[in-house]
């Protein structure tokens, strides 16, 4: 969008994600996605009297694991903590936490822009676990207000949860769902957690304000809780910009709340005024040791942290112009680009095969590069890359059926094509340029699947064109 110049926007993310242990944060019930209701229960995590929580060791090596990918300190010694407050999905009273001393201390990550490089401060990232799940039946909205009666599902209830804090340093909506895609890529990289917000394994609290430009400090912000799109992200954070711009030049009052965004008016609306921490009255879990990670399990675990998303993307563009850089690096398709370019395939033919094909054995991709090299057929194409995926395969057995990409054989076939559909040729001189698809379909079938597409594309238009 376009924002007057004389506001600057100030986003800062919370995002939470699921842990992805075999067991719950403090008992030992199975995690299990879409199991039916309250068949992963215990006393532990049912806040029955006098059960106790013992912490998950995987879920503290995950999220240390984490932490050493985003640059954070290392705390010597964790605290957890009480958060308490009141809600049905959350049967003791209070959601185990951490506060004053979180698993991992400030950090940094780094984000490109075609612009240039940001540097996105990360504030802490803590461990703590996650509300039963409440389901409010009847009504039209899915929400408490006008619900029939709500039922409480406790298996998610104790699963491990990260939350990851960034400073309020990302200054668009474009920026905020960059940095969401790449911290994204690392935590699945990194096998700590699917962080699929269609599942709920990934969501985020996204806080923003505005400030006139060249501002210092920051005016008060409104929280958008529980968000799992990254469509919606963006166009909540650019509602809550234009919405809190308009109240500033009104001189009316704007107070720190927390808001929800409503897609179908694409406006927010104040949901509760914003608690402050002093609300859930924080204490020292008396029940938990502090945790003391041991050196050498930091060490370990720093030996299992890539490069991080940002840097590897800074990296590629160079070769590849920055968009096909990010696409790569966002949806995890890079390590092909880079097996096919070590073989010497040209850079952007790599990128664009890692891209529309599936994954492959990392051994063949010698083999591959040289049967992309050789014009192929679309499906001799097909099976090498089915195959690539399952075991070996010999380049041999694929190089001898190359496409017919020789202008003089595939004219008269071509020409036939046309002579024989005149109506849709009538249609593509009037403009529609969409049938192209369909002659080249007839061709590739009198060809059995032969024809060099390319090829196919530039002839079929040089004689619709003719006409
Ligand atoms: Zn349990």
């Amino acid at each position: 969008m376009t924002a007057p110049p004389e506001w600057e926007l100030v986003v800062g993310l919370e995002v939470h994600v699921h842990l992805k242990t075999r067991t719950k944060m403090f008992c030992r019930c199975a995690l299990e996605y879409g199991a039916a209701e309250n068949t992963h229960t215990c006393p532990v995590c049912l806040a029955h009297p006098g059960a106790l929580p013992v912490p998950n060791a995987r879920a503290i090596e995950m999220t240390i694991l984490l932490g050493l990918a985003l640059d954070c300190e290392i705390a010597e010694r964790a605290v957890f903590a009480r958060k308490n407050y009141f809600y049905p999905d959350l049967p003791k009273g209070y959601q185990i936490s951490q506060y004053e001393a979180p698993l991992c201390g400030p950090g940094r990550f780094l984000l490109p822009t075609e612009e240039g490089d940001r540097e996105i401060g990360i504030v802490r990232a803590h461990l703590e676990e996650d509300a039963a799940k409440t389901v409010h039946a009847g009504g039209t909205t899915g929400r408490s207000v006008g619900a029939d009666y709500s039922l409480v599902d406790f298996n998610r209830g104790g699963t491990p949860l990260l939350e990851i804090v960034s400073a309020p340093d990302l200054r668009s909506a474009d920026e905020a769902m960059s940095y969401l895609r790449l911290l994204r890529q690392t935590i699945r990289e990194l096998d700590v957690s699917d962080a699929d917000m269609e599942k709920g394994t990934l969501r985020a609290d996204v806080n923003v304000s505005v400030r006139r430009a060249g501002e210092e400090g920051f005016r008060p912000r409104w929280e958008i809780k529980n968000m799992n799109s990254f469509r919606f992200i963006g166009r909540a954070i650019d509602a809550a910009f234009r919405q809190q711009v308009a109240a500033h030049e009104a001189g009316e009052e704007v107070a720190q709340s927390t808001y929800d965004y409503d897609d179908t008016t694409d406006r927010l609306t104040v949901h509760r005024s914003k608690e402050e921490a002093d609300d859930y009255r924080y204490f020292p879990e008396p029940d938990l040791v502090p945790v003391e990670p041991p050196a050498e399990l930091v060490e370990r675990l720093r030996g299992q942290v890539r490069e991080q998303p940002g840097d590897r993307i800074r990296r590629l563009a160079g070769k590849l112009g920055f968009a096909s850089a990010e696409e790569l690096v966002v949806t995890g398709n890079e390590w092909k680009a880079e097996a096919l370019a070590a073989e010497g395939l040209e850079w952007k033919t790599a990128a664009a095969v890692a891209m529309n094909r599936g994954d492959f054995l990392p051994e063949n991709a010698p083999a591959l590069a040289r049967i992309v090299d050789a014009n192929l057929t679309r499906e001799a194409l097909d099976e090498a890359f089915a195959a690539a995926a399952d075991g070996p395969i010999d380049p041999e057995d694929y190089l001898l059926r190359t496409a017919l990409g020789d202008e003089d054989a595939l004219a008269p076939v071509i020409e036939a094509v046309i002579a024989a559909h005149p109506e849709q040729a009538e249609t593509y001189r009037g403009g529609k340029e969409g049938v192209l698809g369909f002659f080249v379909g007839q061709v590739m079938r009198e060809t059995q699947g032969k024809a060099d597409p390319k090829v196919v594309n530039q002839l079929l238009r040089e004689k619709l064109q003719r006409g």
